[in-house]
């Protein structure tokens, strides 16, 4: 028994060392490399297929709300953001209005900056950030919305060194090519640095034929056999659009719209971003086991921004 009690005792010891060596490596080479998704537009597939994407790979995202649409057709309800955040996902400013801040007055980019702020917490909720309508932004933006967020998120298409440029948060936005997404993950793997990656609503792109009738937008789309589930958004040519509700579609699916009784044949899936995201999170998982997948603000307490 003693044997045995020493033998715990010598395992935790050198268990609690090697996590040491492993702090200390990072603070030699800077902080482990971080990996963020930002949906920005307050879309409600942020909620209705983001969180659980996430949620089932235990993984964060932040999202950026534009409050003016916030209650609107497609967009989420206050008590579905509500819902994000009591599940440690984080609310984003995206302004009042979604305007290019950098054209509008003093007087009115500070009503989008303050007012949006004030109406998240109205709704009873903590906002940080904010992230710039088409990243677009100019030195007045980024001053003026350091008086009222930790950190605002333009574009450039650039990694975030350790030491992040706060009011200019640089980001990429997810493009559905895989294989190019994943190599921008395992640069910042190498380099040690934050990347941030954003995207809007969450949308299947398909192929289709043989169609019979017209179906209607916002319809729920019922497929066979696949038994996937989906709403109708657009149709162009012979490509149409939905959002994945539920299951996943596949080729040679029949597609039926529920309210409208319209018909077609899906032929080929162009792009799912449902899948894009499930494929990046996996890919972060197994190939990078020090990266982290976080959300803005906790980027920036891990960069040690105050
Ligand atoms: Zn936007």
């Amino acid at each position: 028994m003693k044997k045995f009690i020493t033998f715990v005792i010598a395992v935790l010891l050198l268990s609690s060392c090697s996590s040491i060596a492993v702090q200390d490596h990072f603070s030699e080479y800077g902080p482990a490399p971080l990996l963020t998704f930002v949906f920005d537009d307050g879309n409600d597939t942020d909620y209705l297929v983001a969180m659980e994407v996430f949620k089932k790979h235990g993984a964060k995202a932040s999202f950026a709300v534009v409050t003016d649409w916030i209650n609107t057709k497609n967009h989420m309800t206050v008590s579905q953001l509500r819902e994000l955040q009591d599940n440690d996902f984080e609310i984003m400013s995206h302004t009042v209005s979604h305007s290019k801040l950098k054209s509008l007055t003093d007087d009115q980019i500070e009503y989008n900056l303050s007012v949006s702020k004030a109406t998240i917490e109205g709704w009873g909720l903590k906002v940080n950030n904010l992230a710039y309508p088409y990243n677009n932004n100019s030195v007045r933006v980024r001053e003026l919305a350091s008086k009222y967020y930790r950190s605002a998120r333009g574009g450039q298409s650039a990694l975030n060194q350790a030491v992040p440029d706060r009011y200019e948060l640089k980001s990429y936005p997810i493009s559905n090519n895989i294989d190019k997404m994943k190599a921008l993950i395992d640069r910042a793997g190498a380099e040690r640095k934050w990347l941030i990656l954003y995207l809007h609503n969450i949308v299947v792109k398909v192929k289709v034929s043989q169609r019979d009738g017209v179906f209607q937008p916002g319809e729920t789309l019922l497929f066979s056999p696949s038994g996937a589930k989906g709403r109708y958004g657009k149709g162009l040519f012979n490509w149409y659009y939905f959002v994945p509700l539920s299951e996943i579609a596949q080729a040679g699916d029949t597609i039926v719209g529920l309210s409208s009784g319209a018909t077609c044949h899906l032929d080929e899936i162009l792009y799912n971003k449902n899948e894009v995201l499930t494929k990046l999170i996996e890919h972060t998982r197994s190939s990078h086991f020090d990266m982290r997948i976080v959300t803005i603000n906790e980027g920036l307490d891990i960069c040690g921004v105050q």
